[in-house]
């Protein structure tokens, strides 16, 4: 077997997934093998049905293959269990979602502490790291602020705060400016840019072109298969 680069973030090895629905097998990936590297900014695209929300769902450890090899950050995942992966996803991963997922009830800044709660970080520490992330994404001034009293853009920089305030080796965004308007659509994308140059490593899934010109490299799926180009390679 040829070895993955020992640094790769994401390896992944002909991946299969089937869906049993009744009588009826979807196989929405049918042998993905791809590599991505700590630092990449990636984003990924293809038309509704071609199995990016699947690729998305097992590169988050949401759900897992039926068949090939996941090792995320060096760390075989492809036949954890649930308990186990909400370990790693803990661990490893920072999400931002197209509709924010923030709890209305709490504050920004509580918003953005909850992965630390998980990870078990003491109080005084996850205020601190807490208002750092919120710093980090330009809301130092609204920490004690709920979701409902920030705009779309700002609810979208909470949940920013929150994918990296545990420090994860991977930020895995879905359609994260899907519902915002085109002003807080640049303000996130440059964002990720900053956080991009911080040496970040960023999956972006998007249907938009704009959106996904700003990433590196793009990774086209389609009928269940990824076929990878690198944009602007010398
Ligand atoms: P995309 O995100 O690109 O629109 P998906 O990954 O959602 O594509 O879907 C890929 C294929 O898998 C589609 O044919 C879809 O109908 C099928 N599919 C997705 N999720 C399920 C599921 N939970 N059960 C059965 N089929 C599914």
């Amino acid at each position: 077997m040829s070895a993955a680069p020992a640094e790769s973030i994401i390896a992944l090895d002909d991946v299969r997934k089937v869906y049993r629905t009744g009588a009826v097998d979807v196989e929405a990936l049918r042998g993905v093998t791809l590599r991505i590297e700590r630092g990449e900014y990636v984003a990924v695209v293809g038309p509704s049905g071609s199995g990016k929300s699947t690729l998305m769902h097992i590169l988050g450890c949401l759900d897992v293959a039926t068949g090939g090899t996941y090792r995320l950050a060096g760390e075989d995942v492809s036949d954890m269990d649930e308990v186990d992966l909400a370990d790693v996803r803990n661990r490893q991963i920072g999400f931002v979602f197209q509709q924010f997922h923030l709890l209305p009830s709490l504050s920004a800044q509580r918003n953005v502490e909850l992965p630390l709660v998980y990870a078990g970080v003491s109080r005084d520490e996850r205020r601190e790291r807490a208002r750092a992330a919120l710093r980090r994404v330009g809301l130092a001034d609204r920490v004690d602020h709920r979701p409902g009293e920030l705009s779309g853009g700002q609810q979208q920089r909470v949940a920013v705060a929150r994918a990296l305030v545990t420090e994860p080796a991977l930020i895995l965004a879905d359609e994260p400016t899907g519902n915002l308007d085109s002003s807080s659509t640049a303000d996130i994308l440059g964002l990720f840019d900053e956080l991009c140059a911080a040496g970040r490593t960023i999956v972006l899934i998007t249907h938009e072109h704009e959106v996904a010109e700003r990433a590196r490299r793009t990774i086209r799926v389609l009928d269940g298969l990824v076929q990878t180009a690198s944009v602007g390679a010398a």
